[in-house]
């Protein structure tokens, strides 16, 4: 995969991109990606990508011109048009879902934005997605973009080793993950349940998934609603809400 970050602050990025899990899969040559300053394409004088809003009011707007050339010189020669994603906190709420889309591309382009926000042919004509990180407001886009490309490379294909597991981490199943014990079996009193202990993996199995269900049940309730339940699973749920009352 190839990403392309867009972006006026490009050192934010370096530090995120060539650690821990995103650098190993660089070193595994699973991924690689190119910082692209769009103030460079700015063809103002001043080199400035922003200027005073129509109809007055606070706040600066990015200019259409800077980013339209930085997507243009990223995509020429493609043979196929890649996703362009703006960051963007009015976007579509990010989602594990989504990230196991855009793991399946192969070029991925992102648009970091600033000040007061992005002149509107940006969205309507450059752009192929939208993406929000959740419902609060941040300085730039580039905090989003380092989550959403995190959360994509560990999908890719022999990114993660033995040591984590994508397809059982919280959300890929669709519920949360069941919690996590390692050494000592006893620490100040607190033990380890027994089933961990016992050897026997069917137990252990369903230790772990009504864990899950529970622990879903407590915190994100409205994750069981799209979920596929079996029959033992509905079960498991009614005997918690009937100790609820
Ligand atoms: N005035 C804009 C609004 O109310 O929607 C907010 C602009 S914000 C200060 C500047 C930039 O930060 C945005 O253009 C976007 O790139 C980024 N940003 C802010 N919050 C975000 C979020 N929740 N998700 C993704 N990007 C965000």
């Amino acid at each position: 995969m190839h990403i392309d970050v867009l972006t006026i602050f490009p050192e934010m990025i370096e530090g995120v991109m060539n650690a821990s899990i995103l650098k190993k899969a660089q070193e595994k040559e699973k991924f690689n990606y190119n910082l692209v300053n769009f103030r460079d394409y700015s063809e103002n004088r001043h080199m400035k990508v922003d200027d005073y809003p129509y109809g007055g009011g606070a706040g600066m707007v990015l200019t259409p011109q800077p980013l339209f050339d930085a997507v243009d010189a990223v995509t020429s020669g493609k043979q196929s048009k890649p996703r362009v994603i703006l960051l963007c906190p009015q976007g579509e709420p990010y989602t594990q879902q989504k990230a196991e889309e855009l793991a399946e591309e192969d070029h991925l382009v992102f648009i970091c934005g600033h000040y007061e926000g992005y002149d509107e042919r940006i969205r309507e004509h450059l752009v192929t997605d939208e993406i929000s990180i959740g419902d609060y407001v941040l300085t730039g886009g580039e905090l989003g973009a380092m989550v959403v490309i995190d959360s994509i490379v560990r999908l890719l294909p022999d990114v993660l080793g033995n040591e984590a597991s994508a397809p059982e981490d919280s959300f890929s199943t669709g519920l949360l993950e069941h919690p996590h014990y390692t050494r000592p079996a006893d620490f100040r009193g607190m033990s380890v349940p027994d089933v961990l202990l016992s050897g026997n993996h069917a137990k252990i199995a369903k230790w772990r998934r009504q864990e899950s269900l529970k622990r879903t049940y407590e915190r994100r309730r409205d994750l069981l609603d799209d979920h596929n339940l079996s029959d033992e699973d509905r079960n498991f749920l009614n005997e918690i809400r009937q100790k609820e009352y």
